[in-house]
């Protein structure tokens, strides 16, 4: 995706005093990431250095130790997969360690370096400092999830007061809030890592996300995976004997196949070089054949949203499909057909929930032009706490206080009784999740109060929990005789030294300069193509590759230009080569690099 606008390069002061701090909206995704920003009355998407909007959620650390983030990671991965990472989002939250290069990097730290780029990239567009964001999350994402994409936020000099459901974006992003009429409309987001689905609806000015589910590990990628042992089984190859390094080329041109389809069928997908020849007519129907565990996994949260909100399918009036992944026929062909109804026209898959979250960011900053829409979300998660269990001790239970699909903000009061004579303080341990037990549950924090001692079940206190839409949890805990205590969940588990001691690590690690990021890139992309090529293509892309790094040894910006254009022209060839296999090699234009003063 391309906009005709060139950025301009300015250079900000994060430091000094400036009257004008912008605040974005950013959809921080398992395969991309997008800033939007709210301006004249509409949500403005944000073109990166590329002058591209998707950036990929890829960050790879370079040979000379510097980070690299976006599209040049994205082709590293098959270069240098040892010194990059992807799909990070999938581990946030949790204590998964990335090596890259010699370092350890948790998902956050890796998410905090795209945060950092989108950032930088905003400031340009705007020429403004950007202090705050808007991030969006999957709707399926836990407590532990949300308070480290708030970290990373912090680690990216970036101040996530409110995260936003994804669904809840692309539901503000089609409209959902305009007319007259009350709506139901069910979300379908399908993404490169996750699929969620929510069911929103309108009442006056008011849009509620009134069901939220999901599949934490459904999305595109599980397509091109498929696909490519699909591919495969039926060349009579074994995907699982093959390299990591061909696995990962594979699985990279199963997805240009697959994404070619979405245009047009059959697209061939082709494998020739020393050890393998193969060649194969992909369709629309072989995809769903080798990819039909996939569909059936989609239906299950369709389903569960309607059951949690009482809602029945008739009942649905609009469905938003998003996603990049729900640009497929066939998955938008299932989802309608499931459903009865053909998915709303306009939604862009791709940019929906940025510019949603783009319009957060602009009821964030109280916007004039935004005042009358009210949006509310809905908690993803039951939270309660421990009671005891008198069947099996040691096993305590979980009384949920806010249960699974509250609206936020939502404040309940739950009361319980001393389990014990004579029992002198109650310990009140808070959990989060849907198990019964509470040890299957994830415990977030505790409190004690002082009761006078009495027989068992005559004292009681009353517990009080109120969740906020920023997804803040703040306990109220008062006795009988009215002591209280009182505590704050941010969730966030990290002090505010321990995030500022992270950041001084991170920020000694140097990202790559933004404005040489787009030579960088071709290089990343050339070693890609090399990788992936044999014989005479791949000795055209080492000789391109050579001309283009001398070219760039210039440093004459005018030379740089050109041969970045020439490149990437050449590039896109033998890319449509690849990835297709329809063109046939000799189609390739001829190396003509060295030619001075063309054009
Ligand atoms: P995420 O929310 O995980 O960051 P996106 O919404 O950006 O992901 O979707 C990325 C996924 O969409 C990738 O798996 C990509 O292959 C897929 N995708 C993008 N465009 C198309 C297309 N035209 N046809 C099929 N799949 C597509
Ligand atoms: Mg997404």
């Amino acid at each position: 995706m391309r906009v005709g606008r060139q950025n301009t390069c300015c250079q900000l002061q994060r430091n000094e005093q400036v009257n004008n701090m912008a605040i974005i909206g950013i959809d921080l995704g398992t395969t991309n990431s997008l800033a939007a920003v709210w301006r004249n009355g509409t949500s403005e998407l944000i073109p990166n250095a590329a002058g591209e909007y998707l950036t990929p959620s890829v960050v790879s650390v370079d040979d000379d130790g510097s980070i690299l983030v976006g599209a040049a990671a994205r082709d590293r991965l098959i270069t240098h997969p040892e010194r990059t990472a992807a799909c990070f989002k999938r581990a946030m939250g949790t204590s998964r360690r990335f090596e890259l290069g010699g370092r350890t990097f948790t998902a956050e730290d890796l998410s905090s370096f795209v945060l950092r780029r989108l950032r930088e990239d905003a400031e340009a567009y705007l020429g403004e400092v950007v202090d705050e964001a808007v991030v969006s999350v999957p709707a399926y994402f836990a407590e532990a999830q949300r308070s480290a994409t708030k970290r990373a936020g912090a680690l990216a000099g970036l101040t996530v007061e409110r995260l936003v459901n994804e669904p809840s974006a692309a539901a503000v992003a089609g409209h959902i809030g305009e007319g007259d009429e009350d709506k139901v409309c069910l979300v379908f987001d399908l993404g490169g890592g996750t699929l969620d689905v929510s069911l929103v609806e309108r009442f006056d000015n008011v849009v509620s996300v009134t069901a939220v589910s999901g599949d934490n590990f459904l999305g595109g990628r599980d397509f091109d995976e498929l696909i490519a042992r699909g591919f495969c089984q039926d060349c009579g190859l074994d995907f699982d004997a093959l390299s990591r390094q061909r696995q990962e080329t594979l699985i990279r041109q199963a997805e240009t196949c697959k994404i070619a389809l979405t245009s047009r069928e059959p697209v061939i997908m082709a494998v020739s070089d020393d050890e393998i020849s193969a060649s194969l007519a992909l369709t629309h129907e072989w995809v769903i054949r080798k990819s039909s565990s996939l569909f059936q996994r989609m239906l299950a949260p369709v389903r569960k949203v309607f059951l949690d909100a009482g809602v029945g399918v008739s009942e649905l009036d609009e469905l938003v499909m998003v996603g990049g992944s729900s640009h497929m026929p066939a998955v938008r062909r299932y989802i309608a057909k499931a459903l009865g109804r053909e998915p709303a026209a306009g939604a862009k898959p791709d940019t929906a929930i940025a510019a949603g979250a783009g319009i957060c960011s602009g009821m964030k900053a109280r916007a004039k032009d935004l005042k009358k829409l009210v949006l509310t979300d809905v908690c993803p998660f039951t939270l309660g706490i421990a009671t005891l269990n008198e069947a099996e001790q040691g096993r305590d239970l979980m009384s949920p206080i806010i249960e699974r699909n509250s609206v936020l903000p939502s404040s309940k009061e739950g009361i319980y009784h001393t389990a014990r004579d004579g029992q002198k303080s109650i310990h009140v341990q808070i959990y989060q999740g849907e198990q019964r037990y509470c040890q299957d549950n994830t415990f977030l924090g505790h409190l004690e109060i002082a009761v006078p001692p009495a027989p068992r079940g005559q004292q009681y206190i009353r517990v009080r929990f109120t969740y906020d839409i920023n997804g803040l949890l703040e306990v109220i805990v008062t006795g009988r005789d009215g002591q209280s205590a009182r505590l704050v969940l941010q969730g966030s588990g990290m002090s505010d030294a321990e995030v500022e001691e992270r950041l001084k690590e991170l920020e000694a690690l140097k990202m790559h300069p933004r404005e040489q990021e787009g030579p960088r890139t071709l290089i990343a992309r050339a070693q890609r193509l090399y990788a992936m090529t044999v014989g005479d293509i791949r000795d055209r892309v080492a000789d391109m590759l050579d001309w283009f790094q001398k070219e760039l040894a210039t440093q004459e910006a005018m030379r740089v230009a050109k041969a970045s254009r020439k490149a990437g022209e050449f590039f896109d060839q033998v890319e449509a080569y690849l990835g297709v296999g329809d063109l046939p090699p000799q189609d390739l234009e001829p190396l003509a690099g060295d030619e001075e003063g063309e054009e």
